[in-house]
């Protein structure tokens, strides 16, 4: 093997002391790049380049490249990263939704509520299973944990909102509500429902998420009273 090949090869390879400069540099760059994104505080950008970090840094133990970026951008920068990956979107839909590819999102046809997704005029994304959320399961592992209690407090915020609701009224609006409401209100119950589903799943060994039973009750009540909105032919 000439020279020039076995730099190259040592180069692919990546040299943990830093003995090769090329990998050094790709490091160096896509650290710029994270730093660029923390500033601009643009959740999607930060997850690329922290995936781009651990491509390049594939033989490190698991967590220590979050010690090392904190070393090099502060401390603020890791949770700012686990944030963006708490808060990254399901690439399938639209905040765990898609319109109905029935009736195009209007919750009817031929003027009488749509068969498929029951006049919502949206049905659930399957691959994040409605929660909106790109699934955790393909995430970096040293990232779960620390997302999964992220995501915990994101929902008990919205269980709370949920449970602040007056139901009596509530109810009412959603019998009386328009397609564009219609659509709204059942993409966040449709959420909603999705959330307390792929967290309570893992919940399960550390307790219910508190509320949630509760919140489940009245998610598929307002469902219900939109899905009534809708005329059916009978
Ligand atoms: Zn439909
Ligand atoms: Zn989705």
């Amino acid at each position: 093997m000439c020279a020039i090949e076995s730099n190259l090869s040592e180069a692919r390879r990546g040299d943990p002391a830093g003995g090769t400069e090329a990998p050094k540099r790709h490091f160096e760059l896509a650290l710029a790049e994270l730093a660029d994104a923390l500033v601009a505080g643009k959740t999607e950008p930060i997850c690329a380049a922290y995936l781009t970090l651990r491509r390049l840094e594939h033989g490190i133990e698991p967590g220590a490249l979050l010690g090392r970026i904190e070393r090099a951008l502060g401390d603020q920068a890791p949770a700012a990263i686990l944030s963006a990956f708490s808060r990254r979107h399901c690439f399938m839909c639209d905040r765990g939704t898609n319109p109905c590819h029935t009736c195009e999102g209007t919750g009817l046809v031929d003027r009488f509520r749509c068969p498929n997704c029951e006049g919502l005029g949206v049905e659930a994304c399957m691959f994040c299973l409605s929660s909106g959320w790109s699934p955790l399961e393909d995430m970096p592992e040293e990232l779960r944990p620390a997302v999964r209690r992220l995501r915990t407090a994101q929902l008990r915020k919205e269980l709370d909102r949920l449970a602040a609701l007056p139901m009596d009224r509530a109810l009412a609006s959603a019998r009386k509500a328009g397609p564009e409401k219609r659509r709204d209100l059942a993409t966040w119950l449709l959420r909603l429902l999705g959330r307390v589903n792929v967290l309570g799943n893992r919940q399960a060994e550390r307790g219910p998420l508190p509320g949630a039973e509760e919140a489940t009750r009245r998610a598929n009540q307002l469902l219900g009273a939109l899905r009534e909105s809708v005329p059916t032919q009978e």
